[in-house]
């Protein structure tokens, strides 16, 4: 609601981050992706998103598919991945969503949206085992550091 905004966040030296379970995604190259992350005034930042956005194992789809044919139960094959990706109420869910908002805040003060390094957890994630190794283990790397110094 406008009338309850200071004159710092109609400024725009304030960011507002929403953090919601709901799924929400882009529409790009004829079809819809799910996100994590949307960046700008305000930003999302979903936890459905982190599960299902970033993709998990090739193998699992392959395996996944072989077990839908074939009419069996699908969990064997969580518990045989158990770890590779993220899972809903999983405990590593809030130190990488805290990756995902300093994106959010990164592109706020710099207008970058994500950075090219694979190892800073500012990288855009398409894989979920990167997910689990630069947005849950990794740190910004020092060019972004730079940039969100204020
Ligand atoms: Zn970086």
């Amino acid at each position: 609601m406008l009338s309850m905004c200071t004159p710092e966040e109609l400024n725009g030296d304030v960011l507002h981050i929403v953090f919601t379970g709901r799924l929400f995604g882009t529409f790009e190259d004829r079809r819809y992706h799910a996100r994590v992350v949307l960046t700008g005034e305000p930003a999302l930042v979903s936890t459905s998103g982190l599960v299902e956005a970033p993709a998990k194992p090739r193998e699992y789809y392959f395996i996944k598919g072989g077990l839908i044919q074939s009419g069996k139960d699908l969990s064997v094959l969580d518990e045989m991945y158990k770890g590779r990706f993220v899972e809903y109420d999983d405990p590593k869910t809030t130190p990488i969503i805290c990756s995902y908002a300093l994106q959010a805040v990164l592109y706020h003060v710099s207008g970058k949206a994500f950075c090219d390094n694979e190892n800073c957890c500012l990288y855009n994630s398409h894989w979920q085992e990167d997910v689990l190794r630069v947005q849950y283990e990794g740190k910004p790397c020092d060019d972004c550091l730079e940039l969100l110094k204020l």
